[in-house]
């Protein structure tokens, strides 16, 4: 086979040089061990669950909201295009970013948060965790093992944030929680860019729903810097287009900032190959001065979005739909799905745990109908 990373950085990950899968498999003919991987998590089932989960909106509440499914895509259209410039390697990062919210709950935040706080006896819940979970043992795809056997790479960038004891019982996955080591750069890389992605696709949701006003967003820096920018190139231009030409600039900006610092930091540490990456600090950042005004832009939509007292009542629906479902499988696990039944085997409240995160907005809402709602049709 042709050497198809031969274009990369010696301090990219290598898929000759990969610290390889759980499971043997022998090589691919035509793809590289990253392509293989990306394939697997485009063709898995939580990576279709992800067009019905909600990002900020819940998926019934319009068409045109990001779902967890078009968040993905545009974290892995940033991150590609980010490690291109930067020599890395971009089936990882493409990898990494399709799968890096498989193991999100329904409703965003909100369902993340009520079960963790169902689960707070029981071992909790994290969905960073719950994605690798996913990939390692829920998935269903394989005759000779669970999950989608992906390499450890991938694996490893998945796993962004971890809990000091569940880090400790990941072995050496979860060794550089415990270290404070960094992972490779197509893993950091992947988490800034799921950052800009969510930062600007959120102004331009909050917009469209109507919850946030363009008055608001005056007092964010970087959205008035670009705005202006944008009122000098073209006078007069209003609406929806105003805004996608801000939004695209702004996104624009965060990129090249990316690239520019972490080529400078790069250049700096010198890092010979993947595992110097690992051992120096994080290298992949925004300039000081760029980094500030994503943090003032961050805080903004928490103030004024995450917070709004709309979403708040949505939030509050969600992790009553949750906490529901949780405490009547608790109360009589007769009615789960059989395959959740802890009599076939395993832990009852971590089964019912994964069969709640994995379900979509609407499934749920269909579920806790199912369960509570008492009608002559049912
Ligand atoms: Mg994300």
């Amino acid at each position: 086979m042709t050497d198809l990373e031969s274009h990369l950085a010696p301090y990219a990950a290598h898929s000759t040089q990969s610290r390889g899968r759980v499971h043997a498999e022998s090589a691919s003919s035509s793809r590289s061990e990253f392509q293989r991987d990306r394939d697997r998590v485009i063709h898995s089932t939580a990576f279709r669950r992800l067009e019905y989960k909600t990002q900020v909106f819940v998926n019934h509440e319009g068409d045109l909201f990001r779902t967890r499914l078009t968040h993905s895509l545009e974290v892995a259209q940033i991150a590609r295009s980010i490690a291109r410039n930067l020599r890395v390697n971009e089936d990882l990062v493409e990898a990494i970013s399709l799968a890096h919210d498989l193991g999100h709950t329904p409703f965003g935040h909100a369902g993340q948060d009520a079960l963790n706080l169902c689960m707070k006896n029981h071992g909790g819940f994290e969905h960073n965790l719950q994605s690798l979970l996913v990939v390692d043992e829920l998935e269903e795809r394989y005759g000779g093992f669970n999950g989608l056997n992906l390499t450890f790479e991938t694996r490893e960038g998945i796993l962004k944030h971890c809990s000091r004891v569940n880090a400790a019982a990941l072995g050496e996955l979860g060794r550089r929680f415990l270290e404070g080591a960094q992972p490779s750069l197509e893993a950091q890389l992947a988490n800034l860019a799921d950052e800009i992605a969510y930062n600007n696709h959120d102004i331009d949701d909050g917009l469209r729903s109507g919850l946030l006003t363009l008055e608001q967003l005056d007092e964010v820096p970087m959205w008035g810097r670009h705005r202006a920018e944008v009122t000098a190139a073209f006078p007069g231009i209003n609406g929806r287009r105003a805004i996608n030409e801000t939004v695209r600039r702004m996104i624009n900006t965060l990129i090249v900032d990316l690239i520019e610092t972490t080529g400078r930091n790069i250049a700096a540490a010198n890092p010979k190959n993947i595992d110097a990456v690992r051992a120096a600090g994080a290298l992949v950042a925004f300039s000081p001065k760029v980094h500030e005004e994503a943090a003032a832009l961050k805080r903004f939509l928490f103030r004024h979005l995450y917070r709004h007292y709309l979403v708040m009542r949505m939030s509050a629906k969600a992790q009553r739909i949750i906490s529901d479902l949780f405490g009547a499988f608790m109360q009589d696990s007769r009615l789960l799905p059989p395959q959740y039944q802890a009599s076939h085997g395993g832990d009852q409240p971590r089964l019912i745990s994964h069969y709640i995160a994995g379900m979509t907005d609407r499934y749920a809402i269909r579920e806790h109908r199912r369960i509570f709602a008492v009608s002559e049709s049912d």
